[in-house]
């Protein structure tokens, strides 16, 4: 397959884990005799430093020409001054509404199941692999805002075409998955709560293969932590999804482990880890690659369609996760470079050893 891929490395640590995904993406490639072209472009401070602005509109058209976007950070003490005039959020704002969020946003976020790592029990994190279908451009965030000296209001407002392409495109996730999916809201006190329900409700019928269950966001919030591992596919608006989020971050044990994924409703998704441009670290050589090759991984499954690939990654993220070598982040003492190079080695060994569910197995 050919593919173009725009990488969009960003501030800090952004660079460094993102040339570890991508040597792992074109270790795929070798391997399944793929051609990923990759385009290099300016976001955040660095492209505000190069260009005054955060997201340049060559960044942007080229994200747009891309078959997927790779992003790694943006931000950082050097443009954090909260009176500057232009600041590197901006950019993640204004590639989610004029790009890969218009017009639906799902927000995936992966956990899998890595001993250890988290503060919960061993016992709890067995079989823990969770996909967190978040909202993104609706809500609370995005609606009327009033303030006077001692009163604010935060407008909450959905429409059911935003529900649904939201709902709709968590159900496709679930099929390929299984098959389970958990409608999260506060529909016993919130009017969008229950459109959103109700929204769920009449889709369901379409995704009889899939089995919905409804779960209020307080409970929500524990039972996350009780009985991780009941959980496939989990879908909810804006607010919610920011907070059970991160929640589930704090399972995973660190943030440099996790990927995430905005889709739009066509397949040029954009794909970087959860984790900031993490100032304290930057330029050591020790951030935590993990989560930029998974997100690579992300890539590979939802805007390629290449499973076998995206697998064959979190299969090699897996062993070194669990054989080593370690970043400091989560008890190691290693570099980001050895952790990519034990993740290549396994890939290595594992198109060695099935070549049928690599290439082979697509004819
Ligand atoms: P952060 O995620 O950058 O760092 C939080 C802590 O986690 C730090 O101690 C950091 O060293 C550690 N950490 C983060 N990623 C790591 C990795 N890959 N390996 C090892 N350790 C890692 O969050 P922050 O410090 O709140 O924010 C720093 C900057 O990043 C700010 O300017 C913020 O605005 C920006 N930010 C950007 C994004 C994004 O680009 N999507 C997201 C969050 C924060
Ligand atoms: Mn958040």
């Amino acid at each position: 397959m050919k593919a173009h891929i725009v990488t969009l490395p960003g501030d800090g640590v952004g660079p460094e884990v993102t040339a570890a995904a991508v040597a792992v993406l074109q270790a795929v490639a070798k391997h399944g005799g793929h051609a990923f072209q990759f385009e290099e472009h300016a976001i955040g401070g660095s492209a505000i430093d190069a260009f005054g602005e955060p997201l340049p509109n060559a960044s942007l058209d080229a994200c747009k020409r891309a078959d997927a976007v790779l992003l790694g950070a943006v931000g950082g003490p050097k443009w954090s001054d909260p009176n500057a005039k232009v600041r590197p959020d901006k950019a993640c704002w204004r590639c989610a509404r004029r790009w890969a969020c218009t017009p639906t946003c799902a927000r995936c976020r992966c956990i899998r199941r890595w001993p250890n790592l988290s503060p919960l029990k061993n016992e709890k994190l067995k079989n823990v692999d969770v996909l967190f279908v978040r909202e993104l451009t609706g809500g609370t965030y995005f609606g009327a805002k009033t303030r006077t000296d001692d009163t604010a209001t935060d407008e909450c407002k959905y429409t059911v075409h935003e529900i649904e392409r939201v709902v709709r495109r968590a159900f496709d996730l679930a099929r390929g998955r299984r098959k389970h999916l958990t409608s999260v809201d506060k529909a016993n006190v919130l009017e969008t709560s229950r459109l959103w329900r109700s929204t769920v409700q009449r889709i369901a019928p379409d995704y009889a293969d899939v089995t919905v269950e409804h779960q209020l966001v307080d409970s929500m919030a524990m039972l996350l932590l009780t009985q991780p591992s009941h959980y496939d596919v989990v879908v909810t608006e804006n607010l919610f999804g920011d907070i059970l989020t991160d929640e589930a971050a704090a399972i995973a044990g660190s943030l440099g482990l996790l990927p995430s994924a905005s889709l739009g409703d066509g397949r040029n998704g954009l794909y970087e880890p959860i984790h900031g441009s993490a100032p304290d670290i930057a330029g050591k050589g020790i951030a935590n690659p993990t989560g930029a090759i998974l997100s690579a991984a992300m890539l590979l499954r939802h805007s390629l369609h290449l499973d076998a690939e995206a697998a064959a990654i979190e299969a090699a993220v897996d062993q070194v996760l669990r054989d080593g070598p370690h970043t400091r982040d989560i008890g190691g003492d290693a570099g980001t470079a050895a952790v990519r190079d034990a993740v290549l080695r396994a890939l290595d060994h594992h198109a060695e050893t099935s070549s049928a569910s690599f290439a082979g197995a697509r004819a």
